[in-house]
């Protein structure tokens, strides 16, 4: 591992001056980063740690029914603090990885991230969450811009995750049991006003909407509902632990467990 000088903020504003520097980097939970560096594939100067930043801290309901977790929050304190407000992704964080990952790992970190097999992805996407950053708020919808790729800028922060809180949600992992990542995912999440369906961990582009299954599922919320969809596996990855076709058939399955879950 490279030399590099660690601060550590205790605001934001002050967190953002200290990103400005050249080769300054931010540190979430550094599950991801940490092992990066120490492969010599990353070499940031300055390392800003993020997590004593309180309000960058916790889980709490708006008035406007979003759930709002800080960035810097780890996913054992979403397991925790969600779970009676919004039990789905509550169920998501406590599946991540390890408990010394969930106890380290970050929302903000996996987000920034991107990882094509990672778990929250699909819950942003799904509850078309926004990400407020430093600098401004962005719709999950234009967030995730392919594997490893966000619309974040360099040194953009990732502050908070707000996600509209659905009626009714679930998230299916088949996960790969030596990385614990999820081989293919979906959160399922149901509104008064129609359903979202993400996947992840299927497609070379990164996480993704299941259009038609949305479409099928706003009108009838139930596992049958789908059974009529199929999935291309056009695009979908192809490594040793799956083909594309396996992993279009787990689309389907796991968004049918989903639903049954959820309903
Ligand atoms: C053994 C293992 C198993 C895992 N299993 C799973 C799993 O099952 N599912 C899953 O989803 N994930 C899994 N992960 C990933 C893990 O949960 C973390 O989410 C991930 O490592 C990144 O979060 P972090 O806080 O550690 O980020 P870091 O490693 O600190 O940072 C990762 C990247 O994000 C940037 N960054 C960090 N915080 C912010 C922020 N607030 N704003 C902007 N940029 C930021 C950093 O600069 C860096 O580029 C696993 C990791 C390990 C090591």
């Amino acid at each position: 591992m490279h030399n590099f000088d660690f601060v550590k903020p205790g605001t934001v504003a002050d967190a953002a001056a200290a990103l400005q520097g050249d080769e300054a980097q931010p540190l979430g939970g550094g599950q991801t980063l940490i092992p990066t560096m120490k492969q010599r594939l990353a070499a940031p100067e300055t390392l800003v740690s993020l997590i004593g930043i309180a309000e960058m801290q916790g889980v709490c309901k708006t008035d406007a029914g979003e759930l709002s977790i800080g960035g810097a929050t780890t996913h054992a304190t979403v397991e925790a603090e969600a779970a009676s407000l919004f039990p789905g992704l509550a169920g998501l964080a406590g599946r991540i990885g390890d408990p010394a990952v969930r106890n380290r790992g970050t929302i903000g970190g996996s987000l920034a991230n991107n990882d094509p097999a990672a778990c929250y992805p699909a819950a942003a996407l799904a509850t078309g969450a926004t990400i407020r950053t430093d600098k401004r708020e962005i719709a999950a919808d234009d967030y995730f811009q392919g594997m490893f790729t966000t619309a974040l800028d360099e040194g953009e922060i990732i502050v908070e995750v707000r996600m509209p809180i659905p009626e009714k949600s679930n998230y299916q992992k088949f996960l790969q049991p030596a990385s614990r990542f999820a081989l293919t995912g979906v959160f399922v999440a149901k509104y008064a006003d129609g359903v979202r369906v993400a996947v992840t961990g299927a497609s070379e582009e990164g996480v993704f909407r299941w259009t038609e299954a949305e479409q099928a599922l706003g009108s009838n919320f139930a596992a049958d509902a789908i059974s009529g969809l199929s999935v291309s596996a056009d695009g979908m990855i192809n490594d040793l632990h799956g083909t594309p076709e396996y992993r279009a058939h787990l689309v389907k399955v796991l968004t049918g467990r989903a639903v049954m879950a959820a309903a």
